[in-house]
């Protein structure tokens, strides 16, 4: 009866954590996965999260089903994240926000939502992004396609390519950004570049996605938000899929968001009317536990504080990280450029190393990255980068 079902390849970078957890080699580096670990090799528990749940655990008190689109304070706490604390569109009531299970509930409710009342779009994610954005809007069945971005010979955003080919694109197209912190480049586009960018979109009557995953590690919380802030102010449409994985070290609690900001409150009435109906048929209502972590956290003031605080340290450490290795790299292999490493921004690094190059890191050296070379810089610390910035010495030599 199942003989004719296909066998599941696995993801190839949850694949590489199994891989990872099988190798025997007391030496090994995970830079696989995009997870934040600390300067111990640990995951760490935020001080703010702790608090929060010894609030939640004391007392212990009943667990009811949430309302479909999640708590009002998480909601609220995305919201004030996205599009800043007095926002006008908050205070006019445009913007229809739902909590969901982690930034990829939030894609998944989206495309969802995309495919339903836009069955017409295409959705265009950038080349290359994190696969399961595409993987998310083919399973609801968008057509996805891609848009130029990366241009591993010179490690730069292929920006006018860029642009050249959202001006072929279609009214009502969705076009998937990244606001800071692409995944997996690091490569972010200027100010400038962005501005250029939203008015291309707004010419063409296209609609942005912005997916925003690494809040806090590129900048800081509020210009890591630029584009979407800008994207606003021009009066643009937009959805954003948020994560708190990451900026609240939350990842299997899976708590995130979806916002969509919308030209008028009834819109967005009944835009919100919809995102509730949409979660109803797929998972009713979402977990409450993690939701209650970043009400918490996102609207006590002190909590709130103390948390900006702790994905700041976070963020300089991972940029402590990219000195380290660039200094040595740049010390023992000579007349190649590692100037990308500072320049990429959050967790991850394209290194431009040949899938060969990576395999040699793996199987010599316990080093695990991505097969198309992004590294978790975020795994990296004080005991390990030595390590690894000799055996990236030696696979580049060859
Ligand atoms: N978007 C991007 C760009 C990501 O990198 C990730 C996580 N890897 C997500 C969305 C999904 O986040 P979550 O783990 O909260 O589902």
């Amino acid at each position: 009866m199942f003989e004719r079902i296909d066998y599941y390849a696995g993801d190839p970078i949850l694949g590489l954590m199994d891989k990872f957890a099988a190798d025997t080699n007391p030496d090994k580096v995970n830079l696989g996965v995009g997870v934040y670990y600390d300067e111990d090799g640990k995951l760490p528990v935020l001080e703010c999260v702790k608090t929060a749940e010894q609030r939640i655990a004391d007392p212990i008190s009943p667990r009811p089903y949430l309302p479909m689109a999640g708590l009002p304070g998480h909601r609220k706490g995305c919201q004030e994240l996205l599009f800043g604390k007095n926002a006008q569109i908050l205070q006019d009531g445009l913007v229809a926000t739902i909590a969901t299970i982690g930034g990829s509930g939030a894609l998944k409710v989206g495309a969802e939502f995309i495919h339903e009342w836009f069955p017409q779009s295409k959705c265009y994610v950038s080349d290359p992004t994190w696969g399961n954005h595409i993987a998310i809007f083919e399973g609801s069945d968008v057509e996805v396609g891609k848009y130029p971005y990366y241009d591993k010979a010179t490690s730069s955003v292929k920006f006018d390519e860029m642009i050249a080919f959202f001006e072929t694109l279609n009214k009502n197209d969705v076009v998937l950004l990244h606001p800071c912190c692409h995944n997996p480049t690091g490569m972010d586009l200027t100010r400038e570049q962005w501005d250029t960018a939203l008015t291309v979109i707004k010419e063409r009557e296209l609609i942005p996605f912005m997916d925003i995953a690494y809040q806090g590690f590129g900048k800081d919380m509020d210009s890591d938000a630029y584009a979407i802030r800008k994207a606003v102010e021009m009066g643009l449409p937009v959805f954003v899929s948020n994560s708190f994985s990451k900026n609240l070290s939350l990842y299997g609690e899976r708590v995130g968001g979806l916002s969509v900001v919308c030209p008028s409150t009834d819109e967005a009435e009944r835009v919100f009317g919809q995102l509730n109906a949409t979660v109803r048929r797929i998972y009713s209502s979402p977990p409450s536990h993690g939701g209650r972590v970043v009400d918490i956290v996102m609207n006590d003031e002190a909590l709130h504080e103390q948390w900006v605080g702790e994905v700041y340290a976070m963020r300089d450490r991972i940029k402590a990280m990219r000195l380290k290795l660039k200094s040595v790299l740049e010390e023992k292999v000579p007349g190649r450029d590692f100037d990308y490493l500072t320049e990429q921004n959050g967790m991850f690094s394209f290194t431009g190393l040949t899938p060969e190059q990576v395999e040699k890191l793996q199987s010599k050296y316990g080093i695990y990255m991505v097969s198309n070379s992004r590294m978790c810089v975020a795994g990296l610390n004080s005991s390990n980068i030595d390590y690894v910035a000799n055996a990236m010495v030696d696979v580049l030599k060859d």
